[in-house]
């Protein structure tokens, strides 16, 4: 019998897309990560099902909607009595580890289940010498947090016994807010200007009330934490925000700067291991980011940068080097494709599909042309995004801001009238316009809410 694959699943913190050369960035350089792609595959359509952390770990972890598996906000916390993928791969054969960002509550029955060693930080994590609970066991451990992620990780490679397949999750915190760098990038990008996006001067115009609402522009919304100094004095308010760009995008990207050199450390020990070949290897992000785009930072909302998640699958055993795919992925979708690979049976209640027939260029007739996506922390906390679902096809994505809390945990008890937004992605990349009251997208309205209500009762969303 052939040996199981070894899967190495590699996932940082609001890492956008874009934010990567393979992806096109146009700010930094990622070559280490890069590899992943050159010598895998990139998917260039793979999306989350609530931008947010907590939600979609518990989405990779159990391959099912928040509202199937108890977590739709950041102040839920993952029952780890339920049915998840690290215990149905113990169950099978694998050795696993959870090492890193756990973010899903810890103590009683929050704490990682179905690892057979794990050691993770409490809540976000700090940067430099951080706190972290090893099975179960609280110990402060000095370094620089995506360094120590990295050790801790190939240390516990090391321990494996090569006669059993083992399964690695390896969360980084960084680049999450608040965006601190290592000492070795500290210096990185200070005689460069950084391109601010496109859309970093967007007025809103024809968006919901929901996208003016939110509090998470660069402008006004980042604090001295984020900033770090003061500015100099004597700027206008566009300089000023312009400033406040770059003080927060090279922070981030140096944060980027040292997940790279460190997805690269984990590279190398594979390759010097001989273990390349037979294992899996996955990077990606809880979801995405805006990088100044829209004028923001932060998550939660439907758009692009922040719906996008990066998703480089390297397996030379079955996967071509260089393979791009187009086709609708999802973080729904973890679950069964590290089952697929391992061999195991995928149970019925699971709600995403396996990606690896995307892989093999074998993409059944029937795969997804569209995806649902909900986001249920109606005006919560400081960004204050309100609540909303929605649809997105190859082609369109229709969002319904429903106005209201329902029974979402850190859900704001404020209503605001329901809004619709849609636009047309082929013409409008950026999503500036709004096209929803448009007479000529009349059909368009119809077909997507119709693909709304099918994906709704498909996925058994019931709260709507
Ligand atoms: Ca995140």
């Amino acid at each position: 019998m052939t040996k199981k694959p070894n899967i190495l699943f590699i996932m940082s913190d609001d890492h956008a897309s874009h934010a990567i050369s393979s992806y096109g960035s146009r700010i930094n350089k990622t070559l280490e990560i890069d590899r992943l792609a050159n010598e895998g595959a990139q998917f260039n359509n793979c999306f989350c099902t609530n931008s947010i952390c907590t939600p979609s770990r518990a989405t990779i972890l159990t391959g099912k909607y928040g509202h199937q598996n108890g977590v739709r906000t950041l102040l839920d916390e993952l029952d780890g009595r339920q049915q998840t993928v690290p215990k149905l791969l113990q169950k099978n054969g694998y050795q696993t580890a959870m090492i890193g960002k756990w973010h899903l509550g810890h103590g009683g029955h929050s704490d990682p289940t179905g690892f057979d060693y794990w050691n993770i930080l409490p809540d976000q994590g700090d940067y430099i010498n951080p706190r972290m609970i090893e099975m179960g066991e609280s110990k402060v451990v000095d370094g620089y947090v995506t360094n120590i992620i990295t050790d801790l990780s190939i240390e516990w490679l090391k321990k494996q016994s090569n006669h059993k397949p083992w399964f690695l999750m390896c969360h980084h915190k960084a680049p999450h807010r608040p965006w601190i760098p290592d000492e070795k990038h500290k210096h990185m990008y200070e005689d460069v200007t950084i391109p601010e996006p496109e859309t970093f001067n967007d007025d809103y115009q024809t968006r919901a009330k929901a996208v003016e609402e939110a509090a998470m522009s660069i402008e006004e919304d980042l604090n001295k934490n984020d900033l770090k100094m003061d500015p100099p004095k004597g700027l206008t308010d566009s300089e000023l925000k312009s400033w406040k760009y770059q003080r927060y995008i090279k922070d981030y990207l140096k944060c980027v700067a040292s997940i790279d050199d460190n997805v690269g450390r984990i590279l190398n020990y594979l390759d010097e291991e001989n273990l390349t070949d037979d294992t899996i290897v996955i990077y990606t992000s809880d979801q995405g980011f805006f990088l100044g785009d829209h004028g923001w930072y932060d998550k939660r909302f439907i758009y692009e940068e922040s719906l996008r998640m990066p998703l480089l699958i390297r397996y030379p055993k079955e996967i071509k080097a260089g393979s791009i795919v187009n086709d609708i992925g999802l973080n729904l979708d973890f679950a069964s494709t590290f089952l697929d690979y391992a061999g195991v049976d995928i149970p019925a209640d699971i709600q995403g599909e396996s990606l690896r027939p995307l892989l093999r260029d074998a993409v059944p007739d029937n795969w997804r042309r569209s995806m649902y996506y909900r986001y249920w922390e109606h005006l919560s906390y400081e960004h204050r995004v309100g609540a909303h679902y929605g649809v997105r096809t190859h082609k369109y994505k229709l969002v319904y801001y429903y106005g209201e809390p329902l029974d979402a945990n850190g859900a704001e008890p404020e209503e605001r009238n329901p809004e619709w937004e849609l636009f047309d992605l082929e013409k409008d990349q950026y999503e500036l316009n709004n096209v929803y009251s448009d007479p000529a997208y009349e059909n368009i309205v119809n077909e997507m809410k119709h693909e709304l209500d099918k994906l709704q009762r498909e996925y058994s969303d019931n709260n709507v």
